[in-house]
């Protein structure tokens, strides 16, 4: 280290000391032979400042002319060990970081990349991985092709590798999170929209999904049709079966009317405790009065087996259905729910008559009014 110091008592950065051209002695000039001496210096502050450990490579005959002895003093290795681990320096690293470094050396050296740059990690004489970079740069180059000496500078970047790598588990944690969030949240919207015996479309999601169908209908000038079908008599398949069997007879209702379905096209909801509500989108009145029939005349069909005594029978069942049909595309503006309300409301009405003309039977709503004249 240059010790080098001004003659006399005083140093330059002495705040006592005399100020220039107060005293009589001229200023002091540095000696220019102790120039390179001082550069040696200040270079030694700079890479002590900066955490930068300076080593140097013959590229022409492969020599370490110097030595990155910070580095592996930082590693806990003793000057001996030190010089035993230079004559296989790939040894320290980590095995999946010498390959980046490798490359990193090549890309360098046959002109790829302006620096030589990399990270990796090294093994602590305590067996732990350190994380270091490297930079350096083939230096005059004028002499040799494609260069005499490789310098550069070690440096520990452990710690900000370790804040990374926490970030990037963070990161991961939180899509992960994301994930099952949405998820969750797809179930939750699932079931918020299901009815939960059948699996059918609620009532909550059937107003809201006819409401957006009668609009589409009044936009497009479609026809559109509502079934409200109805089991008979089922309060008595409750009273004769029980409740969990009276269960079953609604779960094959709600299968038959959902086999009928358009998918994509149709709605098939629960309206209620042995009701469902059937929207046909783009199907006229004559045409939802035969799907009505077909459906019935399945119904009917239908047998669900149940224990009576210690004997299997079958359960038979009818369902009513009423129809109400409406035409769109006519007059003013709509109010879909209003609109689909009130086409409902006119499916239940025929419903009635069908119940009150001995039920297992199909109504008609009379003839189908435009959209924005609901009625
Ligand atoms: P109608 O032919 O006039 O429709 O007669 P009904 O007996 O079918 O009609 P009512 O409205 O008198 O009875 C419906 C019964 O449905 C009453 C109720 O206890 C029963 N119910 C409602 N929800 C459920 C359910 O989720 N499961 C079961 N098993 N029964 C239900
Ligand atoms: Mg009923
Ligand atoms: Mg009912």
């Amino acid at each position: 280290m240059n010790t080098a110091q001004p003659p006399g008592d005083s140093h330059p950065l002495d705040r006592d000391a005399p100020v220039a051209g107060e005293a009589d002695a001229p200023p002091f000039v540095w000696p220019l032979h102790d120039e390179a001496e001082l550069n040696k210096d200040r270079l030694e502050l700079a890479l002590e400042a900066a955490g930068l450990d300076l080593w140097e490579n013959d590229l022409v005959t492969g020599a370490v002319t110097r030595q990155a002895t910070k580095t592996f003093a930082e590693l806990g290795y003793a000057p001996e060990e030190m010089a035993a681990q230079m004559l296989d320096l790939y040894g320290l690293f980590h095995p999946d970081d010498v390959e980046t470094v490798r490359q990193a050396v090549h890309d360098h050296l046959s002109g790829v990349s302006p620096q030589y740059r990399c990270e990796f990690r090294l093994r602590s004489k305590q067996g732990e991985w350190v994380w270091f970079a490297n930079y350096g740069r083939i230096m005059d180059t004028h002499t040799s092709t494609p260069g005499r000496r490789l310098i550069g500078v070690t440096f520990n970047i452990h710690d900000r590798k370790q804040r990374e790598q926490e970030i990037a588990q963070i990161n991961q944690q939180l899509r992960e999170q994301n994930a099952l969030l949405q998820q969750l949240n797809g179930a939750l919207e699932g079931l918020a929209s299901r009815d939960a015996l059948t699996g059918l479309s609620n009532r909550r999601s059937l107003m809201e999904l006819g409401h957006n169908e009668c609009l589409r209908a009044y936009r497009y000038g479609y026809a559109i049709s509502v079934l409200v079908v109805d089991i008979d008599r089922f309060k008595d398949i409750n009273d004769s079966w029980g409740h969990l069997v009276g269960d079953r007879v609604i779960c094959a209702v709600a299968h038959q009317c959902q086999s009928r379905k358009r998918a994509g096209v149709d709605i098939v909801a629960r309206f209620g405790g042995e009701e469902f509500v059937i929207v046909l989108p783009q199907t006229d009145n004559s045409t939802a009065m035969r799907v009505a029939e077909a459906l019935r005349a399945e119904v009917a069909d239908i047998r669900v087996s149940a224990q009576n005594e210690g004997e299997m029978q079958d359960i038979r069942v009818t369902v009513s259905i009423g129809v109400a049909s409406a035409v769109g595309g006519v007059g003013g503006g709509v109010d879909g729910r209003a609109v689909f309300e009130a086409l409902v409301d006119r499916a239940d009405q025929a419903l009635y008559k069908a119940k009150g003309m001995g039920r297992n039977t199909v109504c008609g709503g009379g003839a189908a009014p435009a959209l924005s004249a609901p009625g």
